[in-house]
């Protein structure tokens, strides 16, 4: 008898449990916490303040390059001091003396740049103020006087040199300031130096997008493809560009890295 009890209770319990499983399961109510994020808390930064000229100084979390005084965070290619020339709160290429890189290395960054090509500005096409802006010393964001001043479309100012031509002209002309916002996505690379994705890059060119979110092909020769090589964390690199016109000049430059 008492055996058979326990047989019935079990059978009884697995019967209960079966009709449970098939019943259809409740589906919970939403409701607005559920999809709350609490944590982690973005850090706190301290925005730049509007300047006299109407442009923002720093951000509390950036890394100033370049704040009107000296090139202390420049060199050049032999990791010797950067012969451009510091005057009047900004710096102007010296020609001949070649591009200059910053000391420190970066991966992903918000870059921020001001530079002015000259009123006496001379020449034309790729010979008319030209600079460039190498991320990662490898991938160049064109510097040109592209105010009235015809040339191929993907190597006016704004473009991803020899790749991508920039979505509008926001050229400002000779003897006015230009600025750069360069959000930039480093390229990563597999163990055995294969790419796993490209460079991305978003360029606001005096306020206006110019690059969105645009793939990086590759290095920006003048003469060739574009390909990836392996690399790491790179320095940012001013061009030393030989063309004969007057030389360019940069002041305000400060980074975020991300
Ligand atoms: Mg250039």
């Amino acid at each position: 008898m008492k055996w058979t009890k326990i047989y019935l209770s079990l059978v009884l319990s697995t019967v209960l449990l079966t009709l449970q499983a098939q019943q259809p399961k409740q589906i919970p109510k939403m409701e607005s916490a559920m999809t709350e994020i609490w944590e982690p808390v973005p850090e706190v930064v301290t925005p730049g303040k509007s300047k006299p000229d109407g442009t923002l100084s720093a951000p509390s979390d950036a890394i100033i390059l370049f704040d009107g005084k000296n090139l202390s965070s420049w060199q050049d290619k032999n990791a010797g001091m950067a012969q451009w020339q510091v005057h009047d709160g900004v710096f102007t290429v010296n020609k001949g003396t070649g591009d200059i890189f910053t000391k420190q290395s970066f991966e992903d960054f918000q870059l921020h740049l001001e530079w002015m090509v000259p009123a006496n500005i001379s020449g034309e096409s790729q010979y008319r103020g030209n600079s460039g802006v190498f991320l990662q010393n490898m991938y160049e964001i064109q510097l040109l006087d592209s105010y009235q001043n015809p040339t191929y479309v993907n190597g006016q100012a704004g473009s991803v040199y020899k790749q991508s031509p920039p979505l509008k002209n926001a050229m400002q002309s000779p003897g006015h300031w230009n600025i750069y916002d360069i959000i930039y996505t480093a390229p990563r690379f597999k163990e055995n130096g294969n790419l796993l994705y490209p460079a991305r890059v978003t360029v606001v060119h005096n306020g206006i997008v110019v690059q969105n979110n645009t793939q990086i092909t590759g290095h920006t020769p003048n003469v060739g493809l574009p390909k990836y090589k392996a690399h790491g964390p790179g320095p940012l690199r001013l061009q030393d560009h030989g063309d004969p016109s007057a030389p360019l000049s940069f002041r305000n430059i400060w980074i975020r890295e991300m």
